[in-house]
């Protein structure tokens, strides 16, 4: 199980706000991938679904009308064959009429059927029994038949019917002699309001323009619907082109009238020469893909904003935080330092003398490397104050202080007071010639600040000093070595003060100890 301080030291990158935003930034950027890739994959989606919607739409339609027209194609056939026989074209017109005109080429939407003979005067008719013998001659099917031995079915392009005034497709076969010279023409005629209403009848909720093109690139029939455009080529444009070339599938290309770009589905119509096309734009394929996108990217972009806002937020808090740790410590720091500082002289004070003290005796001990120790005391002070008062006695402290401070080695010995008018030097690796030479530099700095003091035989302030020089001791006290200078100090003053004295503190420390 994880301590509480094991997750705390897990959860250390939540500390640095620059590792949080870094991190915050590589969620969002991943976050944005992620989705980016989601809608880049729907609308590969959408687009395949509506693609393949179209696609399958005009093939059920090609089919359809290539179905319908070879229905009617058998019908042509049928009076083809019809017209070979004798039997048949001398009967009575009447009985020739229900031989030749079954029902199929009477079903609503298929016009007339009509036999023309080689000079292309109208001889027979679906519709009547005496037809007009009108001349069809100039009409570019029958020209077409006329000089093409082809016996297969032609489609033409739109054209207005001359009997019903009607626009229609006309499908025709050829008519011929036994020698195959050409005997004349026979061909139906499918009302364009066949296909209108065949593509009316799709779900109108389709997308895109169903197109039927006859010979020629002719528009045969469009949904929606636009009479204009009926008969009119497009054989010229890009896409149509591509179109043929295609015949059945999906491609991107131009509009085939306007101006655009469409995506179009499209199919061949049987064997016939008719083509159907859906045209879909890319509002038709993307319609449903943007509201999803928009949604999804609003949704996406607020948890981006939401996830910005509160990493902000929290990494604000934590660089205040910070901020007040920082400021904390450094008021500890503030707070230590004066605890351990005395006030009157700036010097280090008792407490501090005895923790740097405890600290370098155990140093000494673990490393067995000398240690010294001054104690000072101001000499007959008690007079100072009573002559010059207890202000100038601080001063003179001070200048005691400052005479001690510029005596010793600022980087390893370290000064205290640590009484009313005693002070005090730790000197670490320090031997007795060099802490009695450090002593004496500061009773001569004191000496050398010249401050009157009427009541010491000197004639100015003076320090008395004790030495104790611990030269590699074991198991060194902090006590052993405060009484030993305090001793060697006793013995400064009884000898006429600004003096040094020095105790040298070897092992035993018995002696000095008081005889333990
Ligand atoms: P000796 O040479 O034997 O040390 O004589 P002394 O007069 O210095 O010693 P004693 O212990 O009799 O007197 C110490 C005096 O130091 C008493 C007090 O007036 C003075 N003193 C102690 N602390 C302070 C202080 O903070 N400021 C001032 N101005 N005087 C102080
Ligand atoms: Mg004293
Ligand atoms: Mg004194």
């Amino acid at each position: 199980m994880v301590s509480r301080t094991g997750f705390r030291r897990y959860l250390w990158w939540a500390r640095s706000p620059w590792l949080l935003a870094a991190l915050n930034l590589l969620c969002v950027v991943g976050l944005c991938a992620v989705s980016a890739f989601m809608l880049w994959d729907m609308r590969r989606d959408a687009e395949r679904r509506a693609t393949g919607a179209a696609q399958s739409l005009v093939q059920v339609l090609g089919r359809d009308i290539a179905r319908s027209i070879g229905m009617y194609d058998l019908s042509l056939r049928a009076i083809v064959d019809g017209w070979r026989l004798p039997a048949v074209m001398n009967a009575d017109p009447e009985t020739r009429q229900l031989i030749l005109f079954d029902r199929a080429a009477n079903a609503e939407n298929f016009g007339h059927t009509l036999v023309f003979d080689r000079s292309g005067t109208l001889i027979i008719s679906s519709k009547s029994l005496n037809p007009e013998p009108l001349s069809y001659a100039d009409r570019e099917y029958f020209q077409y038949h006329a000089t093409h031995k082809d016996l297969g079915l032609h489609v033409s392009v739109p054209i207005v019917s001359r009997l019903t005034g009607r626009w229609a497709l006309i499908i025709s076969r050829r008519l011929s002699n036994p020698d195959g010279s050409f005997a004349g023409v026979v061909l139906g005629s499918i009302y364009l309001d066949y296909f209108r209403q065949l593509f009316a009848a799709l779900d109108p909720n389709h997308a895109g323009t169903v197109t039927l093109y006859g010979p020629g690139g002719t528009i045969v029939m469009r949904e929606p619907y636009d009479e204009q455009l009926v008969g009119r080529s497009v054989s010229a444009t890009d896409s149509y082109q591509r179109m043929l070339q295609t015949r059945q599938g999906v491609f991107t290309g131009p509009v085939m009238i306007g101006e655009g770009t469409r995506t179009f589905a499209v199919a061949q119509v049987g064997e016939l020469p008719l083509q159907l096309s859906i045209a879909l734009t890319a509002e038709d394929i993307y319609a449903a893909w943007w509201q999803k996108a928009l949604v999804l990217a609003a949704v996406v972009l607020s948890l981006c904003a939401t996830t910005i806002v509160l990493t902000t937020l929290f990494q604000r808090e934590l660089t205040r935080r910070k901020a007040a740790q920082r400021a904390t410590a450094a008021l500890n720091a503030e707070l230590q330092q004066l605890a351990s500082t005395d006030a009157l002289t700036g010097l280090g004070n008792r407490r501090r003398f005895d923790e740097v003290l405890a600290r370098e005796c155990q140093r000494a001990t673990r490393t067995g490397k000398p240690l010294s120790l001054l104690i000072l005391d101001a000499d007959h002070f008690k007079g100072f104050n009573d002559r010059y008062g207890h202000q100038q006695g601080d001063e003179a402290l001070r200048l005691i202080a400052q005479a001690m401070r510029g005596s010793i080695h600022a980087y390893s010995d370290t000064a205290y007071r640590i009484g009313g008018e005693e002070f005090a030097v730790i000197l670490p690796d320090t031997g007795e010639p060099s802490a009695e030479a450090a002593a004496n530099r500061i009773r001569q700095a004191v000496l050398a600040q010249a401050v009157p003091h009427a009541s010491n035989p000197h004639g100015l302030v003076t320090v008395s000093c004790g030495v104790a020089a611990a030269p590699s001791v074991r198991d060194c006290k902090p006590v052993t070595l405060i009484a030993a200078a305090d001793a060697a100090l006793y013995e400064a003053k009884r000898q006429g003060r600004n003096l040094v004295r020095t105790t040298a503190v070897e092992r035993p420390f018995s002696v000095i100890e008081g005889g333990r």
